[in-house]
């Protein structure tokens, strides 16, 4: 088996999923060639925006679409606005979401975009001539059949309508199924807000049944308070657990009885954490390490590395962000026995009722919120099942069993296709 621990530790992640795909590739002995397809991803975009600020001046801003392999269908995944968003960052997105819907058994590869910005620095008026004016970028290179974008870091449902209306102008058709995270009136499934973060939730409820623990009463940090933290925290909090400490990008807070989320989501929408208390103010670093029983890192990459793994007291992480536990992190969390659910299961739940809104949208026939829920849990708890049952088999780790499973699946689908 490959393990890392002897290495100089990488924190780009495009080198990290490479890692990711040598370690799960090697219990499938597949030839090599198959991981030399799967490290790199077909189709990289780089696009160059130009928008006219408020000011008068025109920007011009960076942006890029990857598209990771096409064999399965369709590539699919979100676009972030950050200003740290790099080339590499984005190629490592996309594929960790052809990983990501293999193994929730999706109908789609792996794409992802992001434009280097901060949108809290934007005006309304010049976040939507960004939005589109990358839309228009990007549209020869996307499509309902090609590649469907989502939102991701700093990217809402506003955002979404606003491209979905640029790319359906341009083509002259109405076009709903070229994006997903849309609003409700345009197309939007009725559950896509939550489900990132419900589709954690059950998986965290799979894990807890697995360590024979109930979810009430059970401690919770979470890192990063938008559509993805701040939604787990709710439904955990609705399932008796007992969240401790939350945080976004101006810092965290901690409360060892018990936060009062009501007050929280007050702050959060109308102040800063930080009003909580000063007594309560903890670093994003220290919530890392909080003596909890569930860790829910849902902001950025590479948090969780070699330099603090070891301090890692959680039972439990559910990585509702994409990429947070670097590889030799992952060594240091299973050698003390920390239960890991890796982001291409944890944050599954976006992606498949992102896949339900594209086929209500083909279809023109929309699902009530009970039926998308339904379908939801479903999906989770048999990929959740899939992912430990060959975890055991092989006696590994939860990830690389759902690597394993992802990578079996497109390596089938490029044989079938004569590809190799
Ligand atoms: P979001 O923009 O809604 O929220 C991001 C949150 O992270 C904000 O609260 C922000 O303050 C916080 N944050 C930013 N930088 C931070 C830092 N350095 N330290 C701590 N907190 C920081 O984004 P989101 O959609 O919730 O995405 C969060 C993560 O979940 C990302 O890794 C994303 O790829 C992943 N994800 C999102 C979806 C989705 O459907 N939105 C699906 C799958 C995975």
């Amino acid at each position: 088996m490959t393990t890392f621990s002897n290495e100089v530790e990488s924190l780009n992640p495009f080198e990290i999923v490479q890692k990711q795909i040598d370690v799960a590739a090697a219990y499938l002995k597949l030839p090599a060639y198959v991981t030399d397809i799967l490290k790199k991803p077909k189709r990289v975009l780089t696009v160059s925006i130009p928008v006219k600020m408020d000011d008068g001046t025109t920007r011009v801003f960076e942006g890029y679409r990857s598209q990771h392999n096409d064999a399965i269908g369709p590539g699919k995944g979100g676009i972030r606005f950050h200003p740290d968003v790099t080339i590499d960052e984005v190629k490592a997105l996309s594929m960790w979401m052809s990983f990501k819907c293999g193994v929730v058994g999706l109908p789609y590869s792996g794409g992802k975009g992001g434009v280097i910005v901060d949108p809290r620095t934007l005006s309304k008026g010049e976040l939507e001539r960004l939005s589109r004016g990358y839309m228009e970028a990007i549209a020869d290179f996307i499509g309902p059949d090609k590649d469907i974008p989502a939102p991701d870091v700093y990217t809402t449902a506003q955002i979404m309508g606003w491209m979905m209306d640029t790319y359906s102008r341009l083509k002259g058709v109405n076009t709903p199924g070229v994006i997903t995270g849309k609003p409700l009136i345009l197309g939007g499934s009725l559950g896509r807000n939550e489900a990132t973060a419900q589709g954690c939730v059950y998986t965290i409820l799979a894990a807890l049944k697995e360590l024979g623990r109930s979810p009430s009463g059970a401690t919770v940090a979470v890192q990063g308070f938008g559509n993805a933290g701040r939604i787990a925290a709710r439904l955990l909090t609705e399932q008796g657990c007992k969240v401790v400490a939350v945080s976004d990008s101006s810092g965290g807070i901690y409360d060892t009885n018990g936060l009062d989320m009501n007050k929280v989501y007050d702050l959060k929408d109308n102040g800063k954490l930080a009003q909580y208390g000063a007594q309560y103010v903890i670093s994003n670093g220290d919530l890392l390490e909080l003596d909890v029983d569930i860790l829910v890192p849902a902001a950025l990459e590479n948090v969780i590395t070699r330099h603090n793994a070891a301090n890692v007291k959680a039972k439990i992480i559910a990585e509702a962000a994409n990429g947070p536990t670097t590889p030799d992190a992952d060594i240091i969390l299973k050698e003390k026995g920390i239960l890991v659910i890796p982001d291409i299961l944890a944050n599954a739940g976006g992606v498949t009722v992102s896949y339900f809104e594209w086929v209500q949208n083909l279809a023109n026939f929309y699902w009530s919120e009970e039926e998308v829920l339904e379908k939801l849990e479903k999906r989770m708890h048999s990929s959740y099942d899939a992912v430990r049952a060959l975890a055991s088999e092989h006696d590994t780790d939860l990830r690389t069993a759902a690597f394993m499973i992802s990578i079996k699946r497109i390596n089938e689908a490029m044989v079938a296709r004569g590809w190799v």
